[in-house]
């Protein structure tokens, strides 16, 4: 079954000065179940995409078809309500709430659709445990490391139980065992809960983990290919 799917896909930023075409008539499906790696070099695309595939921006041309529905055809409110139960993001934008404990964190997207608290912090505990950090329940982002900070990221984007989550160079600033860590996590994850991942990345030893990896070049698909994961 098609999760995403991106169809003709265009992104032109400052369409009346000197243009930028940040993305170029791209098409990627991608279905259920899938792990992929987004890769290519600096300003070739990658946020743009993952921006307009999680309805954060809207394409100049084309469309995005998310498990069926077309983010173009929705009203804000509707976006907003349709990004919050069925997409997850681990993105540099959506940092972690400093002033926020680990459970806060994760907890406020479930506060925000009325969950009893009870039920919420269950949740959020079950949550907090499967990204390993159930013991960091009451701490705050400023002491935890790198990798913890992006596991709790990973926990948030769980909580409202998405089908897909898109990541934005999650292993940036991380060292080597906890680029590891979170993508054992996220592999996990993906395998156990059968939630789509689509992450973009620069490093070696992520894009390795992928089993799909497509790569953009001048804001063009230029490969797009299936491999074994080692
Ligand atoms: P990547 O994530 O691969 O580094 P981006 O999607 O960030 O690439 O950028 C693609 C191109 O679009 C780059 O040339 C970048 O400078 C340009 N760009 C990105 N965002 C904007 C924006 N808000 N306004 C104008 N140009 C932008
Ligand atoms: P992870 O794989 O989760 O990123 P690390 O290997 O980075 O874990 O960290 C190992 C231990 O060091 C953790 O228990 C963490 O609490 C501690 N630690 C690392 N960096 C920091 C930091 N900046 N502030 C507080 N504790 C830290």
């Amino acid at each position: 079954k098609t999760i995403i799917d991106a169809h003709n896909v265009t992104k032109t930023y400052n369409p009346e000065k000197v243009p930028v075409y940040a993305v170029q008539d791209v098409h990627v499906h991608i279905e259920e179940g899938e792990f992929v790696a987004l890769v290519g070099p600096s300003g070739s695309g990658k946020s743009t995409l993952l921006n307009m595939m999680g309805g954060l921006d809207e394409p100049t041309k084309g469309s995005v078809i998310i498990d069926g529905v077309e983010l173009t055809e929705l009203s804000e409110n509707k976006l907003i309500d349709f990004r919050l139960h069925n997409i997850g993001f681990v993105f540099q934008a959506f940092n972690l709430i400093p002033v926020l404990t680990a459970k806060e964190n994760v907890g406020f997207v479930l506060q925000l659709q009325h969950m009893p608290k009870k039920e919420r912090e269950k949740r959020v505990l079950s949550l907090l445990e499967e990204v390993d950090l159930e013991d960091k329940i009451d701490s705050k982002p400023g002491e935890l490391s790198g990798g913890q900070q992006q596991r709790i990221a990973v926990a948030r984007a769980l909580a409202s139980k998405p089908k897909i989550i898109l990541a934005d160079e999650p292993t940036a600033n991380l060292d080597s065992k906890s680029a590891a860590n979170l993508l054992n996590i996220m592999a996990k994850l993906n395998k156990e809960e059968n939630i789509t991942f689509l992450f973009s990345t620069h490093d070696q030893r992520v894009i390795k983990k992928a089993r799909r990896v497509i790569t953009l070049v001048d804001g063009k698909v230029d490969s797009d290919v299936q491999q074994t994961p080692t």
